[in-house]
């Protein structure tokens, strides 16, 4: 069968088209994707010509599917294994994995090489996995076996915005039992976010947003409160000066800041400085929620099993790969939470 996948080609130009992908090398798997997040930051990659990746793109980062061939080396992996993608591997020799900090890793492995355009070109999958595609190729250290109870359209959630929002809350912030959290910029991240509070035993859990349909969705996901209030936590999940500066406003003496939302290149905030100092602020940048796909995917997972994270609440909607301009679409609108693809 022809492989296909939503390729981002030159500056505004995305299409879905027949691309080529390799067997994997040593220490890699191929993947057969069932099942794919549409994730703003597939956006921001087509809004700003491949932001950082060399072009031709493969789109796609939040995936899961089942292993189907397996490269010399890749340790712990079986054809026929259901797997979720993760896209903040551990390189485990830069600096930080070797100071014992490998959420931090700056170097995470890549399978170089595996994915072509059907004219040959080298294709560039985004964060390196490539989810938007019938396959996809990555080091086997990014495929992490997770229970095939889980329904595939939930499990691929793991792989970006509900890794991402939850170990904000856990890894990133610490947040402690009883603490006082508010959530700017309630979807999938935003709801993530909003549950790593729940299970972090928030005292109070503030979502903000301008849209009232998702305020309704995030009292759903545990929300106490749908205004701004004194917390001891913000997490800005837009990244916009409005909205640093408002999580800036909000904290009480002692509190952080937590910025999550990717910011569009040039943007910038006014920082009372000296209200910083008074408040004992603390602002942290959460890259993915500094999590570890091989330590995070599998507790998420269980936690999915056991009821305590709701992922089947965050699927909206689900189509097949053509549906990839609609998916974009309806994320802009705020129509959905999440539409996943099945490739
Ligand atoms: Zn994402
Ligand atoms: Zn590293």
């Amino acid at each position: 069968m022809v492989d296909r996948g939503v390729v981002l080609g030159e500056p505004g130009s995305v299409a879905l088209e027949e691309i080529t992908v390799d067997r994997p090398g040593p220490g890699e798997v191929l993947v057969r994707i069932e099942a794919t997040g549409v994730c703003h930051s597939d956006l921001h990659v087509i809004q700003e010509d491949g932001w950082h990746h060399a072009l031709p793109v493969l789109l796609g980062h939040e995936g899961a599917g089942t292993v189907e061939a397996v490269g010399e080396g890749s340790d712990g992996l079986a054809v026929g294994d259901r797997v979720v993608i993760g896209w903040k591997t551990a390189c485990g020799n830069c600096a930080m994995c070797l100071r014992g900090e490998p959420r931090q890793c700056k170097k995470p492995p890549t399978a170089q090489g595996r994915l072509h355009r059907h004219d040959g070109a080298e294709l560039t999958p985004v964060l390196r996995t490539g989810t938007f595609a019938t396959h996809t190729v990555v080091p086997a250290v990014a495929a992490v076996k997770v229970p095939r109870e889980l329904p595939v359209e939930q499990a691929c959630l793991l792989g970006c915005a509900v890794a991402t929002g939850v170990m904000s809350v856990l890894e990133t912030a610490k947040v402690w039992e009883g603490a006082r959290v508010a959530v700017i910029g309630c979807g999938a991240v935003g709801l993530s976010v909003i549950q790593g509070a729940r299970i972090a035993g928030a005292s109070e859990i503030r979502a903000i947003d301008l849209d009232e349909r998702k305020l309704e969705q995030a009292t759903r996901f545990g929300a106490t409160h749908t205004e701004p209030g004194t917390v001891d936590f913000v997490f800005d999940v837009v990244g916009r000066s409005a909205t640093f500066e408002q999580a800036l406003g909000m904290i009480g003496s002692g509190g952080t800041v937590v910025l999550i939302g990717l910011s569009p290149a040039g943007e910038t905030a006014a920082v009372d400085l000296p209200g910083l100092f008074g408040k004992r602020a603390r602002v942290l940048v959460s890259h993915g929620g500094d999590h570890l796909p091989e330590e995070d995917f599998r507790r998420l997972a269980q936690w999915a099993l056991e009821g305590k994270l709701d992922l089947a609440g965050m699927v909206t909607r689900t189509g097949p790969l053509e549906g990839w301009e609609d998916a974009l679409a309806a994320m802009q609108g705020g129509d959905v939470i999440r539409t996943v693809l099945l490739p």
